[in-house]
């Protein structure tokens, strides 16, 4: 039996997968990102450190590392950041040790991260990012669906919409692109993404072992 991480649960013998998913704050990552991990046990979560403030029901550790600016300069300064990122006036980044320990291990993981935060892991792991743009069914129903989170203040949700354009701008860098107007088919979309990218040959080293038993 040879393992090739699909269907054989995630093994060092395959390199592990980073989809990194990015949208406009709103058009449903979070919910995208949770649907995978919810029926998906091979794929963790990378939980970035913020300093914002926590949200009602974020929990530290689970959501997010809560720290302060003081904290979050001292962690980047010390490299401990795989990337990181100002978002609406707020540190955001990505713990570097949890990334390398499940790279190492075979697993796969989510990112939900902004352009700035896809550029630049991009570049740190070339080989191991695959991406996933989120786009809303239009402006109008962004800004809808940020009024019924209701977890903002009209003021964060009138900069979330100005910063909208700005990210939707960068759609073009990432390797694919949904519409989130239905959120199952959202879902069933991302997974097949996910899929594709665990059975590229390129990431199932594991497979030549299997393959040459053929006499190829
Ligand atoms: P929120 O405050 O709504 O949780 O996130 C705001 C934005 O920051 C979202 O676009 C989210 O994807 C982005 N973000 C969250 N964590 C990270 C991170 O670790 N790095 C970067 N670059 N962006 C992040």
């Amino acid at each position: 039996m040879v393992h090739t991480g699909v269907g054989h649960g995630a093994t060092a013998t395959r390199r592990g997968v980073c989809l990194v998913i990015s949208a406009p704050s709103g058009a449903g990552k979070s919910t995208i990102a949770n649907a995978l991990r919810a029926s998906d046990n091979r794929l963790r979560h990378s939980v970035s450190v913020t300093t914002r403030q926590p949200r009602p029901g974020e929990k530290e550790g689970t959501h997010y590392h809560f720290r302060t600016m003081e904290q979050f300069e001292a962690m980047a300064a010390a490299g401990e950041l795989l990337e990181w990122a100002t978002v609406f006036g707020r540190g955001y980044g990505t713990p570097r040790a949890p990334v390398e320990a499940a790279l190492a291990a075979g697993h796969d993981m989510v990112f939900d991260i902004d352009w700035q935060g896809h550029q630049q892991i991009r570049h740190a792991l070339p080989h191991d990012v695959v991406s996933l743009f989120v786009l809303p069914p239009s402006l109008e129903e962004l800004e809808r669906r940020l009024h019924g989170r209701a977890s903002d203040h009209p003021d964060e949700i009138a900069r979330r919409m100005a910063a909208a354009r700005d990210e939707i701008s960068h759609w073009k860098e990432f390797d694919y692109a949904i519409i989130n107007m239905e959120l199952d088919r959202a879902i069933d979309q991302a997974r097949a993404v996910l899929l594709a990218a665990r059975l590229a040959v390129a990431r199932q080293t594991g497979l030549g072992q299997f393959v040459g038993t053929f006499g190829v």
